[in-house]
């Protein structure tokens, strides 16, 4: 039985090395905020049924474009695509969340917030959009999947950054399908942040914040990455090059994985 990394390489030919557009993501995030709400009874099967749930982890370092390549993603194959880090922002800034003031001393600090807070939101934001969707689709979507009948595509960016996220999301969520993986230099990623740290806003992308989310990224989220590496899971694309040339190889490499885990 070829794993995703066979079909993948067979399509390259040798191993590749190497941040919500839509209302309906916005309407997840929205439906996410509350933490406290909707949350389904303790239960030891993960909440999706990964047969019918395909679930694709984006994984980069800050800056590799992940959102970006993302967003490309949404348009032409309808994942519903959460970012960890938007739904953080929005709970942090949500009025009256009991987690506002931690989330926002994790993300300046570049620390990963605990696991419980980040799960539970990922979580409320699958439920939301498997519900909007399932109301908007009749049949199958142009992309073939029947959101109806509690199927559904999730893009997830910036999760899992730890591998005790891994592990519990896995248990509790959804057994996720692979990971895509964009890998550059830290040259590169310093230089995009500091790019885009002009016009952001975010109190994240200044020297001193990006320089500690390098050292997370480093020592806390690529175990996960070699976790997954060992599991034959991840599909590594060089995000080196300008967006449509990573954006033309992601997409061959999509191709042949959902062609092996989509349900
Ligand atoms: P991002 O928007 O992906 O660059 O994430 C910004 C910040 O949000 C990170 O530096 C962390 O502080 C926090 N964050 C994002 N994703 C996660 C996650 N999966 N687990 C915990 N914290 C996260």
């Amino acid at each position: 039985m070829p794993t995703i990394l066979d079909k993948v390489q067979g399509v390259f030919g040798k191993k590749e090395h190497a941040e919500p557009a839509s209302a309906l993501q916005a309407a997840a995030l929205t439906n996410a905020a509350g933490i406290t709400a909707a949350t389904e009874a303790e239960s030891t099967t993960p909440a999706f049924d990964h047969g019918k749930v395909t679930v694709i982890f984006v994984l980069g370092g800050p800056g590799a474009g992940k959102g970006t390549q993302c967003d490309k993603l949404v348009k032409d194959y309808g994942f519903v695509h959460l970012s960890a880090g938007d739904l953080l922002r929005a709970e942090q800034n949500r009025p009256g969340s009991q987690y506002g003031d931690m989330i926002r001393e994790y993300i300046r600090e570049g620390k990963i917030v605990p696991m419980e807070v980040t799960i539970k939101l990922l979580e409320n934001a699958m439920r939301s959009a498997l519900s909007a969707r399932a109301k908007e689709e009749k049949g199958e979507d142009k992309w073939g999947a029947a959101w109806a009948e509690g199927r559904g595509r999730f893009l997830i960016d910036g999760f899992p950054r730890k591998m005790d996220q891994a592990i519990k999301f896995d248990e509790d969520v959804c057994k996720s399908g692979f990971v895509l993986f964009l890998s550059t230099t830290e040259a590169v990623l310093l230089q995009r942040l500091l790019e885009r740290g002009k016009t952001s806003g975010r109190e994240d992308d200044n020297p001193e914040s990006i320089s500690k989310r390098f050292r997370t990224f480093e020592e806390t989220s690529m175990p996960v990455v070699e976790y997954y590496r060992q599991r034959q899971k991840v599909v590594e694309i060089d995000s080196s090059p300008p967006i449509e040339e990573v954006y033309a190889k992601i997409r061959i490499a999509v191709d042949a994985a959902l062609a092996m885990v989509a349900p």
